[in-house]
């Protein structure tokens, strides 16, 4: 047989059955081309084994958007964000944005905004610590010999972690204490001095999807700096809750309604309901964001501002963003978010009934449920209904609370939308049946009659 003829034997092979051969490169590249079909058929079969998005209840982050936005983005998914003078109408719907967003949050002057799209939160919050730290050198010159510090909750998110050992900013991360979950205004103002670059402000923490209290930790450092105390503003990363508090609890001051608050980031693929990765950086002002940090690129024949960590990015999620400000409108985005926190608290109201389980968060702030075992389980814990559930195709974590409650493991669920009533109906019945299942393993001997009446 010639290698030709085998060379066809092999095509006729590979059209008859369906990624059936093992043509995925995995340690170096293959010696020859695939058809486009075959390798899209091979790895489309891979990444079944990934999860199934709507189940997985871990993450905040979008994983369904309408078709026409899938059409949008793919239309965008050649250009380049970057390149503001070849597609200056992405350009102008990234400012568009910026100002949607400003007005949103209130900012002093929403029709001349300072602000960016970035790949995510994380990108915003460097972007905005670092905003923090040039202002804090700024103030106290060039004495190198003093350290800058950043003020936190153990529970932030861990971008901030990065941005102190990438930037050289010592992290002092308030621990938890019993009930706190979170940053208060007292336990912040103790690790304040006059090297703190900022405080940061979480709405809401990752952990239970509570809100740390902006405002009275703004009036805590108000009065500590009219007292004669550092001057430290606020950088309010709200990754998740700057897409739910505008719509849903519109009295709470958290964002540039306070004067202290410098500068607000949020994920626009969390509750801004775009794929990923977009987030958004907003600075109250012009003063918020040194100018030095702000480079005048001169490209292509034209002159662009950019304050952001990568060069090139696809212009298709900003797009993306865009399409769900049109499409929703500001009605449009309180029915889908106030739909999202109906379900966490039916959830909550459910969980909370079983008697093995106490809740810690209800949902009623970022649409997230926490909740731990009853003091009284023995025998079983959260890591173990965790896995049962992973066993129906359900993704709900379970871990243990930061500094100094690492004592605390919970389970914790993060609603979007998509997760709909009869879907966490399901989920409750299969959390019901799980703790069962466990509590009888753990207790053979008991005589468990439930619902389900099972006897020994
Ligand atoms: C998700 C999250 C981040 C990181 O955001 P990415 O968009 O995933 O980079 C930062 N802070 C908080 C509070 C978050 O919830």
């Amino acid at each position: 047989m010639t290698a030709d003829s085998e060379a066809n034997l092999d095509q006729l092979r590979d059209d008859l059955v369906m990624g059936g051969w093992d043509v995925l490169p995995r340690e170096k590249l293959g010696e020859h081309p695939l058809p486009a079909g075959a390798a899209y058929e091979a790895i489309r079969a891979d990444l079944e084994l990934d999860g199934s998005a709507r189940l997985n209840l871990a993450t905040f982050v979008t994983t369904s958007m309408e078709p026409q936005a899938k059409a949008l983005m793919a239309q965008c998914m050649d250009k380049n964000m970057v390149d503001k003078d070849e597609y200056p109408q992405t350009a102008d719907i990234e400012q568009r944005c910026v100002k949607i967003l400003a007005d949103l949050w209130h900012a002093e002057d929403p029709t001349d905004p300072t602000g960016c799209s970035t790949i995510g939160s994380s990108e915003a919050c460097m972007l905005g610590g670092l905003a923090l730290k040039h202002r804090w050198r700024a103030k106290v010159g060039d004495d190198l010999t003093r350290r800058p510090n950043l003020v936190l909750g153990a529970n932030a998110q861990i971008c901030w972690d990065k941005f102190c050992r990438y930037f050289e900013v010592e992290p002092r991360l308030v621990p938890l204490q019993g009930d706190r979950l979170h940053l208060d205004a007292e336990s912040a103002l103790q690790y304040v001095d006059e090297n703190t670059i900022g405080v940061v402000a979480i709405l809401g923490s990752t952990m239970d999807g509570s809100y740390e209290p902006v405002a009275e930790i703004a009036s805590a450092l108000d009065k500590l700096a009219a007292g004669g105390g550092p001057d430290v503003p606020i950088h309010v990363d709200a990754a998740s809750g700057g897409f739910i508090a505008p719509f849903l609890d519109p009295d709470l001051q958290w964002d540039f309604r306070l004067p202290r608050v410098a500068s607000i980031n949020a994920s626009g693929h969390k509750y801004g309901l775009v794929y990923p990765g977009v987030g958004w950086a907003i600075w109250r002002d012009r003063d918020a964001l040194p100018e030095e940090l702000v480079f005048h690129v001169n490209y292509l024949g034209g002159d662009m501002p950019t304050f952001a960590l990568n060069f090139s990015r696809p212009g298709m999620e900003v797009v993306g963003q865009y399409f769900m400000f049109t499409r929703l409108g500001f009605e449009g985005y309180r029915t889908v978010q106030q739909a999202t926190r109906d379900v966490a608290g039916r959830l909550a109201e459910q969980i909370g009934a079983l008697p093995q389980f106490r809740m810690l968060s209800r949902g009623n702030e970022l649409p997230v449920v926490t909740f731990t075992t009853s003091d009284d389980v023995q025998g079983w814990d959260v890591f173990a209904v965790s896995r049962g559930l992973r066993e129906r195709g359900w993704q709900v974590p379970a871990y243990t609370m930061p500094k100094d409650r690492e004592d605390l493991a919970v389970l914790r669920i993060v609603c979007r939308n998509g997760l709909t009533t009869d879907l966490a109906d399901w989920l409750v019945r299969d959390l019901t049946n799980t703790v069962n299942t466990l509590a009888k393993d753990a207790h053979p001997d008991h005589q468990i009659s439930g619902p389900e009446g099972f006897h020994h």
